[in-house]
């Protein structure tokens, strides 16, 4: 049933080819008059060094399924795996070892400390943890965001896509298994948006990355390999090697069902 496949590396430890999967999540807002489903059965696998956009009209449960498959909400049924974690039977304090150690999150609102340095920000989460960061890793995701010459400034003396920037590569530093972003590029500009999308992809197609991404926005869409449409909290088409054109077309006919219904 699950669409994950098993693959071994080469010390011979079996390992799962999908960064993150559902099977059968079920997510219900609510009781009585006022039950949501806002998660209908969905079944989805992420793949690793993958970069998948998730669309779908509004309310349609983008947001639940990133927040229920990222450990930040609870479920009401189903699996939910990161790697070769089953997270929804996790205590508190190992879910939030888990998200801490393997997932990387990148928000609309970039989310920075405005009293650190971008290099301090960057660094903060592995700090936090406990965690040393790897100095070539560090260099080489700063050099990719290209980021190398704000690194002393505070977020304040950034512009809107450096901010963001920042986020990216503080989700990057620490290697997660996984990143979730939702909405990257909501409060940029075009051309700041279409940078840090570039770069998002260049993550995945250089640094290997695997990143899920919430987005209305056909453009941003087309910047992954693969875009999954969600309507009424089901998965119900996706697009490899998506093009704006096609994603916008897809999106058009749940307009038109929309206006049908
Ligand atoms: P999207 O991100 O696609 O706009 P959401 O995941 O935010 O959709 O919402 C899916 C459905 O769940 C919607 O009907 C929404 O109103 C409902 N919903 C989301 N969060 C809550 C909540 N905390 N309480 C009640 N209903 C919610």
């Amino acid at each position: 049933m699950s669409t994950a496949t098993a693959e071994t590396s080469a010390d011979g430890e079996i390992g799962s080819a999908t960064a993150a999967r559902a099977t059968g999540l079920v997510k219900v807002y609510g009781s009585g008059e006022t039950r949501v489903t806002a998660l209908d059965a969905v079944d989805v696998a992420f793949d690793r060094g993958r970069f998948t956009a998730i669309m779908g009209p509004s309310g349609s449960g983008k947001s639940t399924l990133m927040h229920c498959v990222a450990g930040l909400d609870t479920t009401t049924a189903g699996e939910v795996w990161i790697g070769d974690t089953e997270i929804t039977r996790l205590s508190d304090k190992r879910l939030t070892r888990l998200r801490r150690d393997k997932i990387g999150f990148i928000f609309q609102a970039f989310n920075l400390l405005p009293t650190l340095t971008a290099l301090e920000n960057i660094t903060l989460p592995m700090n936090l943890a406990g965690r040393t960061p790897d100095k070539t890793w560090l260099d080489h995701v700063i050099d990719t965001v290209g980021l190398a010459d704000r690194l002393a400034h505070r977020p304040a003396e950034l512009s809107g896509g450096q901010q963001q920037r920042v986020a990216c590569a503080r989700a990057l530093a620490g290697r997660p298994e996984i990143i979730f972003a939702d909405e990257p590029t909501g409060n940029l500009d075009s051309r700041a948006g279409a940078q840090v999308l570039e770069f998002l992809r260049r993550s995945v197609d250089e640094l290997g990355q695997t990143i899920v991404m919430v987005t209305h926005d056909p453009v941003a869409a087309a910047h992954a390999h693969r875009v999954l449409f969600l309507a009424d909290g089901r998965v119900v088409d996706e697009i490899s090697d998506p093009t704006a054109d096609a994603v916008l077309k897809r999106m058009t006919r749940f307009d038109t069902a929309g206006r049908r219904s």
